[in-house]
């Protein structure tokens, strides 16, 4: 498929979002720059080459995912243009952020702003880098995170590709994401056969869930658990486990009519992040749109 095709591919999957949405149409125009970049990146960069072969299949039956297993990021990796060409989408979409995207271009072009210190950091470390930024760049720590979280999913998408690739079926029984250990965005429920997906909106990866239980907490419970539904909306609703309070937002599909995208679909139905929240629950992880409060 060609780059331009894909484009157009990206902008029928927003129309019809908008159209079935329109209260999200301000949050999808915003975001439709970013993720249409974001796939187009996935698709064409040249990472570094990796040795999936340490993955070992015994320790993901066991729940350890591959990012705890090996490390998925390389500072050979074209860290800067990706960040660079990312930027740019968010200037498109998110005017108002432009002044403060050029300026972390500029400091990225410059070397002052070092994206490999970032992601060579461990998991723990990683505020501790933007927070050493932010004193000693003056920059906002919130339009870094939001920049590099962007580049990190681009990086961690292309890897889940090829580690699939290369592992073939593999067994995973946890709620959170096999590849980055993230925890779910959405779910989506098939109707015919009723199959659970889970969404992880950090590596883009998707995975069958069949356990009866809560995917954050793993509470069994049936009497914790339930969907929250909006009148007249059957196709979408939000499971809820009241031991951890947490929600989320699951999508129910009848057939395979239109080309879906999950992070589309999980910004359009913020509406259900808003009651949620407004109830006393949180997302099982955080996003860029559904950090309302
Ligand atoms: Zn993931
Ligand atoms: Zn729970």
């Amino acid at each position: 498929m060609s780059k331009s095709q894909e484009t157009s591919l990206m902008d029928q999957i927003i129309d019809r979002a908008i159209e079935q949405n329109p209260h999200s149409t301000e949050l999808l125009k915003a975001f439709g720059p970013v993720i249409a970049k974001q796939r187009q990146l996935t698709d064409s960069i040249t990472l570094s080459k990796l040795d999936y072969s340490a993955i070992d299949k015994e320790k993901l039956r066991a729940g350890v995912s591959v990012i705890q297993q090996i490390s998925l990021f390389s500072t050979a990796d074209p860290l800067k243009d990706i960040a660079l060409s990312l930027a740019e989408a968010v200037k498109e979409g998110m005017p108002k952020l432009a002044g403060e995207m050029d300026r972390l271009s500029g400091l990225i072009m410059d070397g002052k702003l070092r994206l490999a210190d970032y992601f060579e950091a461990h998991s723990d470390d990683e505020n501790r880098t933007i927070a050493g930024w932010e004193n000693a760049l003056k920059i906002s720590p919130s339009n870094a995170s939001f920049l590099l979280s962007l580049v990190a999913r681009v990086l961690l998408e292309r890897r889940a590709r090829e580690i699939t690739a290369t592992l073939g079926e593999f067994a995973w029984e946890k709620g959170c994401c096999p590849i980055c250990g993230e925890f779910p965005s959405i779910a989506l429920i098939e109707e015919e056969g009723g199959k659970r997906f889970l969404h992880c909106s950090s590596c883009g990866q998707d995975w069958r869930f069949t356990r009866v239980v809560c995917p954050y907490c793993e509470n069994e419970a049936q009497t914790g658990m339930d969907y929250f539904y909006v009148e007249n909306k059957t196709q979408e609703s939000a499971f809820v486990c009241d031991k951890c309070k947490k929600y989320l937002v699951t999508l129910y599909r009848a057939g395979r009519l239109f080309a879906r995208d999950m992070d589309i679909s999980a910004i359009s139905l913020v509406h259900l992040d808003m009651i949620m929240q407004d109830k006393g629950y949180e997302p099982m992880v955080a996003c860029a749109w559904n950090g309302l409060k």
